[in-house]
C-alpha cells in the first residue's frame, strides 16, 4: 500500500482501525516480538473491515487521485516492500481494472498503485469475454472489489486493426482474427454514426460497449450493481499526457 489512505476516513474509524491490521502491522509485529502469529483469519477478519470496503465513488476518486499524482510526475509507489507480509496472507483489492495489453498502458502505473490494490484483467483491445468476466466476478464477489473500470487507450493498434477489418475487409493472422471479432461489434457501431476521428470514436465506443456488457452480466456483476455495491465506469487513458479520462 503506498498511501495510507487512513488520513482520508477520518470520519470512519472502523476503517482506520482496519488499516493498522490491513497494512501487516498488527499480524507482522506479533510474529516478529512473540515468534507465533495466529492466522489472519483468527483476531482480525471478525473484528475489522476490510480496506477495500469502501463505496464505489471512493474508489473511483481514489484511482483518480493516484492518476494525478502519475501523470504529474509525482508518484508515492515506489517502495513495492512495504505491506508484503499482510499481503502473503490476503488481498483487498479495490478496484477491477479490464485493460488493454498494449505495453504502453499499465494500470497499476498509471494509477500510482501498489500490488494488491487492483485486480486487472488485459488483453488487446481491452474487451470482456467469458474467462474475463469470471476474473472479474471472483475479484466482485469474493476480494469484495467495489468498481471496475473498462480502460480504453488512444491510439490502440487492436481497435485500428479491427476498424481495417470492418471497413477493407482484410484478414489477419494467427488467431488475431478471433480476437478482433471480439472488437467488431463496438467498431461497428462507432462507424455507423460516421465519425470524423474513426480511430478515437471506435476507442470510446468500444470502452461505452464493453461497461455495459458488465453492467448487464448476470447473475453477479448486476446484483451487485442493483445493490448498490459496485459502479463499472469507462476511461480513456491518453498516452501522451497519460491521463485518464471517465467517460
Ligand atoms: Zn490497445
Amino acid at each position: 500500500m503506498c498511501v495510507d489512505h487512513s488520513h482520508h476516513d477520518d470520519e470512519r474509524p472502523a476503517l482506520s482501525r482496519r488499516h493498522v491490521f490491513g497494512a501487516g502491522l498488527g499480524v507482522a509485529s506479533a510474529a516478529f516480538l512473540g515468534g507465533f502469529a495466529l492466522p489472519a483469519s483468527a483476531d482480525t477478519a471478525t473484528t475489522t473491515t476490510a480496506p477495500n470496503a469502501i463505496s464505489p465513488d471512493e474508489a473511483l476518486k481514489r484511482l483518480m487521485e493516484g492518476n494525478a499524482r502519475y501523470a504529474g510526475g509525482t508518484p508515492n509507489c515506489t517502495d513495492f516492500s512495504a505491506s508484503r507480509a499482510a499481503r502473503a496472507l490476503s488481498q483487498h483489492p479495490f478496484a477491477g481494472l479490464v485493460s488493454c495489453a498494449d505495453s504502453r498502458v499499465a494500470p497499476e502505473l498509471a494509477f500510482d498503485q501498489g500490488p494488491g490494490e487492483l485486480f486487472v484483467v488485459r488483453v488487446a483491445g481491452n474487451f470482456v469475454n467469458d474467462d474475463g468476466l469470471a476474473s472479474l466476478e471472483y475479484g466482485v464477489k469474493f476480494l469484495g472489489m467495489p468498481l471496475i473500470m473498462v480502460l480504453g487507450h488512444t491510439n490502440c493498434g487492436a481497435v485500428d486493426a479491427t476498424i481495417k477489418v470492418v471497413k477493407d475487409n482484410i484478414s489477419l493472422p494467427g488467431h488475431l482474427g478471433e480476437l478482433v471479432s471480439n472488437i467488431k461489434p463496438a467498431v461497428e457501431i462507432a462507424l455507423k454514426a460516421k465519425p470524423e476521428d474513426q480511430l478515437n470514436a471506435a476507442i470510446v465506443e468500444n470502452v461505452r460497449y464493453n461497461v455495459r456488457e458488465l453492467e448487464t452480466s448476470t447473475p453477479i456483476i448486476a446484483e451487485f450493481i442493483r445493490d448498490g455495491k459496485l459502479k463499472v465506469v469507462g476511461g480513456v487513458y491518453d498516452l501522451a499526457t497519460g491521463k485518464v479520462t471517465v467517460i
